[in-house]
Protein backbone atom coordinates (compact mmCIF):
# COMPACT_ATOMS: atom_id res chain seq x y z
CA UNK A 1 0.00 0.00 0.00
CA UNK A 2 0.92 3.50 -0.76
CA UNK A 3 2.60 5.28 2.24
CA UNK A 4 0.13 8.18 3.26
CA UNK A 5 2.91 9.95 4.93
CA UNK A 6 0.69 10.95 7.94
CA UNK A 7 2.21 11.89 10.74
CA UNK A 8 1.34 12.56 15.01
CA UNK A 9 4.17 14.93 15.42
CA UNK A 10 6.78 16.82 13.28
CA UNK A 11 9.45 15.17 15.27
CA UNK A 12 8.31 11.45 13.43
CA UNK A 13 9.03 13.30 9.74
CA UNK A 14 12.46 13.25 11.07
CA UNK A 15 15.03 10.46 8.85
CA UNK A 16 13.77 8.42 6.09
CA UNK A 17 14.95 10.44 3.89
CA UNK A 18 15.48 9.88 -0.26
CA UNK A 19 18.26 7.81 -1.86
CA UNK A 20 18.78 9.75 -5.26
CA UNK A 21 21.13 8.38 -8.61
CA UNK A 22 23.03 11.73 -9.69
CA UNK A 23 22.52 11.50 -13.69
CA UNK A 24 24.81 14.57 -14.47
CA UNK A 25 27.38 16.28 -12.09
CA UNK A 26 28.76 12.36 -12.54
CA UNK A 27 29.61 12.75 -16.31
CA UNK A 28 32.76 10.49 -16.86
CA UNK A 29 32.20 8.89 -13.72
CA UNK A 30 32.19 5.25 -14.46
CA UNK A 31 29.67 4.03 -11.48
CA UNK A 32 26.17 5.55 -10.27
CA UNK A 33 26.52 7.66 -7.28
CA UNK A 34 23.44 7.60 -5.03
CA UNK A 35 22.93 10.37 -2.71
CA UNK A 36 21.36 10.52 0.27
CA UNK A 37 19.34 13.91 0.42
CA UNK A 38 19.52 14.78 4.32
CA UNK A 39 17.85 18.78 3.40
CA UNK A 40 14.54 16.81 3.34
CA UNK A 41 14.43 16.30 6.99
CA UNK A 42 11.90 19.24 7.98
CA UNK A 43 14.78 21.49 9.59
CA UNK A 44 16.78 20.83 6.24
CA UNK A 45 19.32 19.22 7.45
CA UNK A 46 21.42 15.82 8.68
CA UNK A 47 21.21 17.20 12.63
CA UNK A 48 17.55 16.78 12.79
CA UNK A 49 18.29 13.10 13.12
CA UNK A 50 20.88 13.62 16.15
CA UNK A 51 19.03 16.49 17.96
CA UNK A 52 16.29 14.44 18.54
CA UNK A 53 18.27 11.31 19.74
CA UNK A 54 20.11 13.44 22.16
CA UNK A 55 16.62 15.15 23.28
CA UNK A 56 15.32 12.30 23.59
CA UNK A 57 17.77 9.79 25.39
CA UNK A 58 18.44 12.46 27.76
CA UNK A 59 14.62 12.52 28.67
CA UNK A 60 14.60 8.82 29.09
CA UNK A 61 17.67 8.54 31.66
CA UNK A 62 16.67 11.90 33.30
CA UNK A 63 19.17 14.29 32.53
CA UNK A 64 16.47 16.68 30.84
CA UNK A 65 13.58 17.26 32.24
CA UNK A 66 10.71 19.48 31.41
CA UNK A 67 10.88 23.09 31.41
CA UNK A 68 14.95 22.67 31.39
CA UNK A 69 17.62 24.71 28.57
CA UNK A 70 19.06 23.46 26.36
CA UNK A 71 22.31 25.06 25.59
CA UNK A 72 24.51 23.76 22.26
CA UNK A 73 27.04 24.76 20.28
CA UNK A 74 26.45 24.37 16.33
CA UNK A 75 27.50 25.09 13.06
CA UNK A 76 23.70 25.90 13.00
CA UNK A 77 22.10 23.32 11.85
CA UNK A 78 22.11 21.09 14.97
CA UNK A 79 20.81 24.33 16.66
CA UNK A 80 17.76 24.16 13.89
CA UNK A 81 17.44 20.44 15.13
CA UNK A 82 17.42 21.33 18.65
CA UNK A 83 15.12 24.07 18.47
CA UNK A 84 12.13 21.87 16.66
CA UNK A 85 12.49 19.46 19.75
CA UNK A 86 12.54 21.99 22.00
CA UNK A 87 9.74 23.58 21.03
CA UNK A 88 7.54 20.13 20.63
CA UNK A 89 8.98 19.10 23.87
CA UNK A 90 8.78 22.11 25.91
CA UNK A 91 12.19 22.99 26.69
CA UNK A 92 14.22 26.58 25.53
CA UNK A 93 16.81 26.26 23.63
CA UNK A 94 20.15 28.47 23.98
CA UNK A 95 22.44 28.11 20.75
CA UNK A 96 26.57 28.80 20.25
CA UNK A 97 26.98 29.81 17.03
CA UNK A 98 30.30 31.00 15.19
CA UNK A 99 30.53 35.03 14.01
CA UNK A 100 31.15 33.04 10.73
CA UNK A 101 28.18 31.31 10.39
CA UNK A 102 25.49 32.63 7.68
CA UNK A 103 23.14 35.05 8.31
CA UNK A 104 20.71 32.52 6.86
CA UNK A 105 21.04 30.34 9.79
CA UNK A 106 20.63 32.78 12.15
CA UNK A 107 17.43 34.53 11.13
CA UNK A 108 16.07 31.17 10.99
CA UNK A 109 17.21 30.19 14.49
CA UNK A 110 15.86 33.61 15.59
CA UNK A 111 12.60 33.31 13.98
CA UNK A 112 12.34 29.87 15.80
CA UNK A 113 12.94 31.94 19.08
CA UNK A 114 16.62 30.55 19.78
CA UNK A 115 18.73 32.66 22.16
CA UNK A 116 21.74 32.79 20.31
CA UNK A 117 25.25 34.15 21.80
CA UNK A 118 27.61 34.70 18.82
CA UNK A 119 31.38 33.81 19.61
CA UNK A 120 34.70 35.21 17.91
CA UNK A 121 36.17 32.74 15.78
CA UNK A 122 39.14 35.11 15.59
CA UNK A 123 39.51 33.97 19.45
CA UNK A 124 42.68 31.56 19.95
CA UNK A 125 41.32 27.80 20.78
CA UNK A 126 42.56 28.01 24.26
CA UNK A 127 40.67 31.40 24.98
CA UNK A 128 37.90 30.62 27.55
CA UNK A 129 35.38 32.46 25.08
CA UNK A 130 36.48 30.46 22.24
CA UNK A 131 34.03 28.22 20.42
CA UNK A 132 34.66 25.39 21.98
CA UNK A 133 35.36 26.36 25.44
CA UNK A 134 32.74 29.04 26.23
CA UNK A 135 29.80 26.21 25.83
CA UNK A 136 30.61 23.86 28.71
CA UNK A 137 31.65 27.05 31.10
CA UNK A 138 27.71 28.20 30.17
CA UNK A 139 26.38 25.37 30.92
CA UNK A 140 28.27 25.02 34.23
CA UNK A 141 26.76 28.51 34.79
CA UNK A 142 23.28 28.23 34.08
CA UNK A 143 21.13 26.16 36.44
CA UNK A 144 18.66 23.27 34.80
CA UNK A 145 20.72 23.35 31.90
CA UNK A 146 21.43 20.25 29.57
CA UNK A 147 24.39 20.50 27.00
CA UNK A 148 24.26 17.45 24.89
CA UNK A 149 27.72 18.10 23.76
CA UNK A 150 27.00 16.78 20.23
CA UNK A 151 31.07 17.00 19.12
CA UNK A 152 31.74 14.50 22.18
CA UNK A 153 28.87 12.89 23.19
CA UNK A 154 28.97 9.14 21.33
CA UNK A 155 24.48 9.28 21.06
CA UNK A 156 25.83 11.58 18.58
CA UNK A 157 27.07 8.52 16.70
CA UNK A 158 24.56 6.44 17.86
CA UNK A 159 21.71 8.50 16.11
CA UNK A 160 24.01 7.73 12.97
CA UNK A 161 24.13 3.79 13.39
CA UNK A 162 20.23 3.58 14.28
CA UNK A 163 18.86 5.56 11.55
CA UNK A 164 20.64 6.93 8.45
CA UNK A 165 23.12 3.85 8.41
CA UNK A 166 20.43 1.27 8.22
CA UNK A 167 18.53 3.16 5.76
CA UNK A 168 21.98 3.60 3.41
CA UNK A 169 22.54 -0.21 3.28
CA UNK A 170 18.51 -0.63 3.03
CA UNK A 171 18.02 1.65 0.43
CA UNK A 172 21.30 0.43 -1.70
CA UNK A 173 20.07 -3.24 -0.97
CA UNK A 174 23.00 -4.13 0.98
CA UNK A 175 24.86 -3.97 -2.17
CA UNK A 176 27.34 -0.90 -0.94
CA UNK A 177 31.00 -0.66 -1.67
CA UNK A 178 31.90 2.92 -0.51
CA UNK A 179 30.31 5.37 1.34
CA UNK A 180 31.52 8.94 1.62
CA UNK A 181 30.56 11.56 4.13
CA UNK A 182 31.64 14.88 5.13
CA UNK A 183 33.04 14.80 9.08
CA UNK A 184 32.43 17.67 11.38
CA UNK A 185 31.36 16.05 14.71
CA UNK A 186 32.36 12.75 13.27
CA UNK A 187 28.42 11.66 14.09
CA UNK A 188 27.60 10.60 10.54
CA UNK A 189 30.68 9.08 8.94
CA UNK A 190 31.05 7.29 12.49
CA UNK A 191 27.27 6.16 13.20
CA UNK A 192 27.38 5.33 9.01
CA UNK A 193 30.33 3.65 8.98
CA UNK A 194 29.96 1.62 12.18
CA UNK A 195 27.17 -0.05 11.02
CA UNK A 196 27.76 -0.42 7.50
CA UNK A 197 31.00 -2.34 8.48
CA UNK A 198 29.27 -4.40 11.05
CA UNK A 199 27.18 -5.41 7.88
CA UNK A 200 30.27 -5.96 5.46
CA UNK A 201 33.71 -4.86 6.54
CA UNK A 202 34.78 -4.35 3.02
CA UNK A 203 32.84 -1.34 2.63
CA UNK A 204 35.32 1.28 2.72
CA UNK A 205 34.24 4.48 4.40
CA UNK A 206 35.89 7.87 2.95
CA UNK A 207 35.19 11.02 5.22
CA UNK A 208 35.92 14.26 3.94
CA UNK A 209 37.64 17.14 5.36
CA UNK A 210 37.81 21.21 4.89
CA UNK A 211 41.87 22.28 4.26
CA UNK A 212 42.76 23.67 7.88
CA UNK A 213 40.56 21.02 9.74
CA UNK A 214 43.21 18.87 11.97
CA UNK A 215 41.59 15.94 11.46
CA UNK A 216 42.91 14.89 8.38
CA UNK A 217 47.18 15.47 9.47
CA UNK A 218 45.64 13.71 12.49
CA UNK A 219 44.48 10.57 10.16
CA UNK A 220 47.92 10.46 8.22
CA UNK A 221 50.05 10.88 10.91
CA UNK A 222 48.62 10.93 14.27
CA UNK A 223 49.69 14.82 15.27
CA UNK A 224 46.54 17.01 14.59
CA UNK A 225 49.38 20.12 14.17
CA UNK A 226 47.79 23.39 14.29
CA UNK A 227 44.36 24.68 12.63
CA UNK A 228 44.00 27.19 10.22
CA UNK A 229 40.81 29.45 9.08
CA UNK A 230 38.62 28.40 6.64
CA UNK A 231 35.25 29.40 5.71
CA UNK A 232 33.25 25.96 4.99
CA UNK A 233 30.83 25.43 7.66
CA UNK A 234 29.99 21.95 8.89
CA UNK A 235 33.16 20.24 8.29
CA UNK A 236 36.37 19.78 10.19
CA UNK A 237 37.26 21.17 13.67
CA UNK A 238 40.71 23.30 15.34
CA UNK A 239 40.85 20.30 18.02
CA UNK A 240 40.39 16.75 17.90
CA UNK A 241 36.89 15.49 19.49
CA UNK A 242 35.28 12.92 21.17
CA UNK A 243 32.92 11.94 18.44
CA UNK A 244 35.34 12.24 15.62
CA UNK A 245 35.33 8.03 15.43
CA UNK A 246 39.03 7.25 13.21
CA UNK A 247 38.45 3.53 13.53
CA UNK A 248 35.87 2.84 10.48
CA UNK A 249 37.47 5.61 8.50
CA UNK A 250 39.78 3.73 5.42
CA UNK A 251 40.72 7.18 3.17
CA UNK A 252 40.18 10.71 3.68
CA UNK A 253 39.78 13.49 1.16
CA UNK A 254 41.15 17.59 2.41
CA UNK A 255 39.07 20.15 0.28
CA UNK A 256 39.13 23.71 -0.16
CA UNK A 257 36.69 26.25 0.91
CA UNK A 258 36.86 26.72 -3.12
CA UNK A 259 36.69 23.71 -4.07
CA UNK A 260 33.33 22.77 -1.93
CA UNK A 261 32.00 25.78 -2.79
CA UNK A 262 31.92 25.89 -6.55
CA UNK A 263 31.26 22.56 -6.30
CA UNK A 264 28.25 23.49 -4.56
CA UNK A 265 27.56 25.79 -6.96
CA UNK A 266 27.94 23.43 -9.83
CA UNK A 267 25.38 21.19 -8.20
CA UNK A 268 22.84 23.95 -8.16
CA UNK A 269 23.44 24.19 -12.04
CA UNK A 270 23.95 20.91 -13.44
CA UNK A 271 21.63 18.45 -11.18
CA UNK A 272 18.80 21.47 -9.60
CA UNK A 273 19.96 20.39 -6.39
CA UNK A 274 20.20 23.47 -4.12
CA UNK A 275 22.83 21.91 -1.82
CA UNK A 276 24.82 23.74 0.74
CA UNK A 277 29.18 23.70 0.94
CA UNK A 278 29.59 20.24 2.74
CA UNK A 279 27.90 18.55 -0.02
CA UNK A 280 29.63 20.50 -1.99
CA UNK A 281 33.26 19.12 -0.42
CA UNK A 282 31.78 15.73 -1.04
CA UNK A 283 30.95 15.56 -4.24
CA UNK A 284 34.37 17.21 -5.09
CA UNK A 285 35.85 14.38 -2.85
CA UNK A 286 33.89 11.48 -4.95
CA UNK A 287 35.06 13.07 -7.93
CA UNK A 288 38.45 12.90 -7.06
CA UNK A 289 38.73 9.75 -5.53
CA UNK A 290 36.43 8.16 -8.63
CA UNK A 291 39.91 7.01 -10.41
CA UNK A 292 41.05 4.92 -7.99
CA UNK A 293 37.66 2.90 -7.61
CA UNK A 294 36.96 0.21 -9.36
CA UNK A 295 34.74 0.77 -12.51
CA UNK A 296 31.81 -1.10 -11.13
CA UNK A 297 32.06 0.43 -7.36
CA UNK A 298 28.79 0.68 -5.71
CA UNK A 299 28.77 4.06 -4.13
CA UNK A 300 26.27 6.18 -1.43
CA UNK A 301 27.61 9.59 -0.69
CA UNK A 302 25.56 11.79 2.01
CA UNK A 303 24.45 15.68 1.62
CA UNK A 304 23.54 17.15 4.88
CA UNK A 305 21.81 20.55 3.96
CA UNK A 306 20.23 22.71 1.60
CA UNK A 307 21.77 25.62 -0.55
CA UNK A 308 18.97 27.99 1.12
CA UNK A 309 21.14 27.89 4.30
CA UNK A 310 23.97 30.07 2.22
CA UNK A 311 22.10 32.48 -0.57
CA UNK A 312 23.98 35.19 0.86
CA UNK A 313 27.74 33.69 1.15
CA UNK A 314 28.23 30.30 -1.51
CA UNK A 315 25.56 31.74 -3.87
CA UNK A 316 26.39 35.17 -3.89
CA UNK A 317 29.25 36.16 -6.37
CA UNK A 318 30.16 39.67 -4.70
CA UNK A 319 30.99 37.26 -1.29
CA UNK A 320 32.38 34.92 -3.45
CA UNK A 321 34.63 37.50 -4.88
CA UNK A 322 35.47 39.29 -1.76
CA UNK A 323 36.49 36.17 -0.39
CA UNK A 324 38.66 35.28 -3.18
CA UNK A 325 36.55 32.09 -3.99
CA UNK A 326 35.74 32.88 -7.51
CA UNK A 327 38.29 34.01 -10.55
N1 LIG B 1 27.72 19.54 6.81
C1 LIG B 1 27.01 20.43 7.52
C2 LIG B 1 26.41 21.59 6.81
C3 LIG B 1 26.89 20.30 8.91
O1 LIG B 1 26.20 21.20 9.61
C4 LIG B 1 27.52 19.20 9.54
C5 LIG B 1 27.43 19.07 11.03
N2 LIG B 1 28.48 19.76 11.70
C6 LIG B 1 28.25 18.29 8.76
C7 LIG B 1 28.31 18.49 7.41
C8 LIG B 1 29.01 17.14 9.35
O2 LIG B 1 28.24 16.15 9.95
P1 LIG B 1 28.77 15.45 11.26
O3 LIG B 1 28.74 16.49 12.36
O4 LIG B 1 27.82 14.34 11.51
O5 LIG B 1 30.17 15.01 11.05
Amino acid sequence: MRDKRVYDSILDVIGNTPLVRLRRITAGIPFPVWVKLEYLNPMGSSKDRIAKYLVEQAEKDGRLHPGDVILENSSGNTAMGLALAAIQKGYTLKAVVRDRTSKEKLDQLTALGVDLVKVDTSLPPDHPDSYNLITPRLARETPDCYFPDQHNNRENNEAHYRGTGPEVWEQMDGKIDVFVAGMGTGGTIGGVGRYLKERNPAVKIVAVDVVGSVFTPYFRTGDPGKAAPYLLEGLGDEFLIGCADFSVIDEMVQVTDKEAFLAARELARTEGLLVGGSSGAVIHALKKIAPTLPPDARVAILFPDSASRYLSTIFNDDWMREKGMLD
